[in-house]
């Protein structure tokens, strides 16, 4: 069975703590491995996880504030040390071009890694994954910031006891599949008599951001959403002012999105107890809730049941 989950590196916003270094996440997502955000210290936070820089395939940069994109330059130096066998493609917001390219070459040394270039030139972009489609949306912060999802398209599930009903195996459940109907004893039988709708799965990566529409565009129907939960509500006005999200903002757009499962992170460090954030996020949001901690893993939660099409 393939495998879909969330690595966490670090949960710290702008400062790291003893407890939580700089932000950094990976996805696991079946050949797919994502790091997105890489802050200070994420090469060394990937040691202790049992991913390794030759794993990536892809890292994504919502925006070039430090705590997002420092951990860049040794991150990418480790792609050429480790002679990672495959390009990886490298998403960022077009308008920080200039900080990347210093990031990429920030000190000496013999790159052999292929990095792909892609950078985010419009809200609502779109790259082709083999695993789905990689959106970017645009989001409310001081400097150009872009989230991420990543959306499966829904699939089809054969049903064997149909198929066996109508006598239907081997090579003609291939040409079912691709011609979407069958003749068989005299009669037509469609793909949809014989199959159900397997419901694709979505990730979601919200970080630095006001509330605005590509929050919720981002969200929409999310299996998991990692979104940045930065202040409590007592901090709500400043959390306007400089552009992110209290807990209970988050819990709500996850709420009204129909996301399964929530993860907060990016913590601002004058918060000393985590579970205020669960705390104000529970009063808004019933679904399975994650208060991220450094180096833990959360699984996408299982496939949602299959309808009849
Ligand atoms: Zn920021």
């Amino acid at each position: 069975m393939s495998m879909r989950e969330l690595v966490v590196l670090g949960t710290a916003s702008q400062a790291p703590t003893r407890q939580r270094n700089h932000n950094g996440y990976v996805l696991r997502w079946d050949d797919e491995v994502i790091l997105f955000d890489p802050g200070e210290g994420s090469q060394r936070q990937l040691l202790h996880t049992g991913v390794t820089a030759t794993d990536l395939t892809r890292i994504c940069v919502t925006h070039f504030h430090g705590d997002h994109c420092l951990g860049l330059p040794g991150t990418i130096q480790r792609l050429s040390l480790d002679r990672v066998p495959r390009p990886v493609a490298v998403h960022f917001p077009a308008g920080g071009v200039e900080y990347f390219d210093r990031l990429r070459h920030a000190s000496s040394f013999h790159e052999t890694a292929e990095l792909v270039v892609e950078p985010v030139t419009a809200d609502g972009q779109r790259f082709a994954l083999r695993a789905g489609t990689l959106e970017a949306r645009r989001l409310r912060h001081p400097i150009e910031t872009y989230g991420y999802r990543l959306v499966e398209p829904d699939g089809c599930r054969m049903l064997p006891e149909k198929l066996a009903a109508y006598g239907i195996a081997g090579p003609a459940v291939g040409e079912l599949l691709r011609v979407g109907h069958l003749d068989v004893g005299g009669r037509r039988v469609t793909r949809d008599e014989v199959s159900v709708t397997r419901p694709g799965q979505r990730f979601a990566f919200v970080m630095d951001t006001g509330l605005c529409d590509g929050v919720y565009a981002l969200a929409e129907h999310a299996d998991l959403l990692v979104i940045e939960s930065t202040f409590l509500e007592s901090e709500a006005a400043l959390a306007a002012e400089v552009g992110h999200l209290t807990a209970g903002q988050a819990a709500r757009v996850a709420a009204e999105s129909g996301v399964r499962t929530l993860v907060l992170t990016h913590f601002s460090q004058r918060y000393a107890d985590a579970r205020r954030f669960a705390d104000e996020a529970r009063e808004h949001f019933a679904g399975e809730l994650v208060i991220a901690e450094d180096l833990m893993t959360v699984p996408v939660p299982p496939r949602r049941v299959a309808s009849p099409r």
